[in-house]
Formats: C-alpha cells, structure tokens, sequence
C-alpha cells in the first residue's frame, strides 16, 4: 500500500467518525491507519518515545490520563512543572510547619507529662529551625511514646462509675460523689492508712502493744490492704486492744491517785491526833478518812468525792486554827508593842552613849560637847585651851598588810597611849576611823605641842606586835590654842590644816604654827 492509499484511508477514517480535519485528529488518524497497513512512522511514536524517558512515576500517572497525543504530553508536563514551582514548595511547607506547630502546641496543654514534655521539646526544634537529622530523632520519640502508652489506668476509673474516657471533663464533671463509698475510692488509700495508723496509737497509755504496732505496719506498707476483708477483723482487733490499753492506763492512773489519798489521810490523822485540840469536829474527820482507807478507789467520782470530802474537812480546821490565831494574835501585837519600845530605849541609850566602842576613849559626840563646854569657859573666863589632832600614819597601809583584827590591835593600843601620857584633867578621844583628838585645858599652842610630841616619841618608839609580827606605828598631830583665834570652828580649822601640814611635810611629826 502506498502512503497516499494510506492518507485517504485516514481522511475516510475521519469523515466516518464524524471528526473535523485538524491537524491533530489527522495526525492520529493517520497513524492508526499506517499501523493498520503495517507500517512503522517515526511521527506516529513520539509521545511512547518520550514517555519512556520519563521516571516511573510520571509514566504510570500518563497512563492514567491516556495521554496519546504531545499536545496531552505537553500540557500534563506544563501542569506538573506549574505544581513543582519552587515559590509553591515553600508556601506549602511553611503551612505545614506552623500546622505542626498548633498540633503541638494543643498535645502541650493535654494531661499527659511525657506527651506535653515531647511536645515542648519538638516545638523548641521547630522554632530553632532544626536540622532533618534533628527531627528524624524527634519523629522516633513520637514512636516510642505511641508504641509504650499504656492507657489501662483509664480502666480503673470505672469505679467511679461510667467514665467516658474520651472525654474525661465531661465525665469528671458529670461524677457525683453521692456515696461514700465512691468517696473512699476516690481518696488516696495511702492517707486513710494513716489515719487509722494515728487513730490505733493509745491516747492514755504510753505505748502501743505488739499486736497495734503489727498491724499498722502492715497497713503502712500496703494501704491497699484496707480494701480487703480479711484485715477488718485485724483492725476491729487493734482497735478493741487499743481501747483496752487505754482503761489499764486509767485504772493504774486511779490506783495511783487512791495510793497518793491513803497517805494523805493517814497524814491528816496524824497531824489531828497529834493535835492539842481534839474536837469533836476533828474526830469525825479522822472518822470519814478511816472509812474511806478501808476500800480502794475504783473509779474518779470516788477519788473526786474523797478529795472534796478531805477538802471541806482541812477547811473547817483551818477555820477553827484561824479563831485559835485571831485570838493569839492580840497577845502578838502586845509583845510587838514591847519589842518596838524596847528597839527604841536601844537607840536612845545608843545616842547617849559617849564611849567609843573599840578604844572605851570618848567618842565623838562626847568631844563636841567637851568641846562646847571648853568654849562657854573662854568665852566667859577666858580659859584659854589647846586641840592636838592626831592621825595615825600610812594606816590604811596596816590594814592591808596585816588584816582588820591588827589595825584595830592597833588602835586599842594607840588609845591606852595617849590615855597614859595624858593628864586627868585632859580629855581625850576618838574622833573616828585613826584619827584622835585631845582637848587640853589651860594649855597654849607650845604646851600642846609638847605633849603631842610626846605622843608621837612614845607611838615611834611602842613595840606594836601582832600574831607575832612587829608593826611600825608613826603619828602625825596638828595642834592649835583657841586664844590666838576667833572662833571654836577656826581652831578645829587650823588644827586640822596643821595636820595636813605634818603628813605632806613627810608625817611621823608635830605641827603647831
Ligand atoms: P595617812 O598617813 O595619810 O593618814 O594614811 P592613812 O592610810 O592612815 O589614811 P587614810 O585616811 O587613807 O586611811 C585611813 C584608814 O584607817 C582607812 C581604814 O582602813 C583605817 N581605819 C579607820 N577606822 C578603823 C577601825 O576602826 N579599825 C581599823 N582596823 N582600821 C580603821
Ligand atoms: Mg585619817
Ligand atoms: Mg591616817
């Protein structure tokens, strides 16, 4: 057959099924027709030439499409490079990211620690725009968690009732704890235990017993235990033990009491018979106390009403004892009286007396009255007198060295001096502490002098011994004569600033002038 034979077949061909002469229905046409004829044209295999060079994929997708022509190659080709446009990739895959994203976000706030853990993490990978390697790990820990969730537990809330575990809101929502007994199952085992631990410990007695400590232990292992019956009868057993416990607590608590009331009653006796006033009152007290020794106290009302008993009996004796003090007590004031008075005729003897206690010289009150009369005298006759001030030396330095006891030895022994060298007439004294005075009548400045001088030889010269110890003794005196001065109150003046002259010129010394 020649080609144009087989272009006329073609062009029948296309008047046959009603087809119009495009190029493109000619060109099929003519191709089914040379196929037809035997002949193999080049032209007529170009989309099968094409489509072989294309990878599997798209081959079988062409199939699909029963693309025969290139017009149908070349638009399927246009519409998948269309799709594959890399501005399209990108939207897509950012929309998919921030998909990811929410769906994370949401399995963040379920109640599931590792999920919302494993969805924090991928979120952070996500924002820190992680590496593929990154995400293939994370895409592994989602298997993991998917493959080892274990949601058996859900099946334990069907104690509670009918749980609806897809949506356990609603479920929690809708529950109503009407019976304790779902109450129970809905509290924490663990703390019941310990409460009931708590409850067994004796609240009287100091320990608990064997059996107690036992089954609280067991208990506190397992609270679970709780739930099974063959442990009720062990409770109520610990339960009736501790209770017992605690009334072998009270009632040893009671015998005690009843041991600490016999030996108050029988005190109580005592101190009545050994009374003076034995009354008829007091014997029937001693007569209740005897009645209740006889049998022991079993119970509080008992110990309470014996104490109340015992209570109003020391009452109406400490009544009866305090008629007995009233009555004494007027004779106590009386001899109050007596001692107050006395106190004071003490004191008063006391101001009157005119003797130093230590040295038995005069003392100071009797050397100002001595002093007085001596200045009536001048002031009327013009008696003139002398005052010798003498201080001993260093005496604080005595006391120090060899005690109070020697400085008072001392002081004696001093006194006995100047009583010696004195005359009758002469009147001397301790003026206090380790000073000395010696009003001297019909006597001026030099006489004084003179005798003070010779109270100062004699003191140097004195062996003062103590516990065997010799003790060197110095004095120093100031002396003044009234007539050279104005007043009673300048002698003393002057006499004592001479002294103060004799101990800063270096003591053991008379001064006069
Ligand atoms: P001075 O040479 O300056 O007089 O020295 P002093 O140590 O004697 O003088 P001061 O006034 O410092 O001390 C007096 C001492 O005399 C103090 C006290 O211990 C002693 N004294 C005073 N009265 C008594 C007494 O009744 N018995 C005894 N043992 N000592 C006394
Ligand atoms: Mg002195
Ligand atoms: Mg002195």
């Amino acid at each position: 057959m020649t080609i144009q034979a087989i272009i006329k077949k073609a062009i029948k061909r296309l008047e046959l099924e009603g087809k119009l002469l495009t190029p493109d229905f000619y060109a099929e046409a003519f191709c089914k027709e040379s196929a037809k004829a035997g002949f193999s044209i080049d032209d007529c295999s170009h989309v099968e030439n094409f489509t072989a060079t294309l990878n599997k994929e798209f081959q079988k997708e062409l199939t699909q499409y029963h693309i025969k022509t290139m017009a149908e190659l070349a638009r399927f080709l246009i519409s998948k490079l269309n799709r594959t446009n890399p501005s399209h990739c990108s939207n897509l895959l950012e929309s998919q990211t921030i998909f990811t994203k929410r769906v994370l976000q949401v399995i963040e706030v379920l109640h599931n620690k590792e999920a919302t853990e494993l969805a924090k993490k991928s979120l952070d990978l996500l924002n820190n725009e992680a590496s593929a390697s990154q995400i293939d790990q994370f895409r592994q820990l989602w298997i993991n968690f998917i493959t080892t969730y274990d949601d058996t537990f859900l099946e334990k809330l069907k104690v509670l009732g009918n749980i609806d575990s897809s949506n356990l809101k609603n479920s929690i929502e809708n529950l109503q704890i009407d019976s304790p007994d779902k109450l129970v199952g809905s509290m924490e085992l663990s703390s019941i235990a310990s409460l009931l631990i708590a409850s067994l410990v004796p609240s009287i007695a100091s320990s608990v017993n064997e059996k107690i400590a036992d089954i609280s232990q067991k208990i506190k292992n397992n609270p679970a235990l709780l739930e099974s019956t063959s442990v009720e009868a062990e409770i109520r057993l610990a339960i009736s033990l501790r209770i017992a416990l605690d009334k072998q607590s009270v009632r040893e608590m009671v015998e005690s009491l009843d041991g600490v009331l016999d030996k108050l009653s029988l005190r109580l006796i005592d101190m009545i018979e050994s009374s003076d006033n034995s009354t008829v009152e007091i014997q029937k007290i001693k007569n209740e106390l005897e009645e209740y020794n006889e049998e022991p106290i079993t119970n509080f009302k008992v110990a309470h009403k014996k104490l109340y008993t015992i209570a109003v009996a020391l009452e109406e004796n400490t009544q009866s004892l305090s008629t007995d003090l009233k009555t004494h007590s007027n004779e106590v004031r009386v001899l109050g009286k007596k001692i107050k008075k006395l106190e004071k005729e003490l004191e008063e003897a006391k101001e009157e007396s005119k003797e130093d206690f230590l040295t038995k010289l005069y003392n100071k009150r009797a050397l100002d009255e001595f002093m007085h009369v001596k200045e009536a005298e001048f002031e009327r006759y013009e008696h003139n007198f002398s005052i010798v001030f003498f201080d001993l030396d260093y005496f604080k330095a005595v006391n120090d060295n060899y005690g109070h006891d020697a400085g008072d030895a001392i002081l004696s022994a001093f006194a006995k001096i100047l009583k010696s060298e004195a005359r009758d007439v002469d009147i001397v004294g301790r003026f206090g502490g380790e000073e000395f005075i010696a009003i001297l009548g019909e006597t001026d400045a030099e006489g004084g002098a003179v005798f003070a001088e010779k109270v100062r030889v004699k003191v140097e010269q004195a062996k003062f011994m103590y516990k065997g110890n010799r003790i060197e003794v110095t004095v120093s005196c100031g002396v003044c004569e009234r007539k050279t001065h104005t007043s009673l109150q300048n002698v003393i003046k002057s006499a004592d600033e001479y002294l103060y002259k004799a101990k800063k010129n270096g003591r053991n010394q008379v001064v006069y002038k």
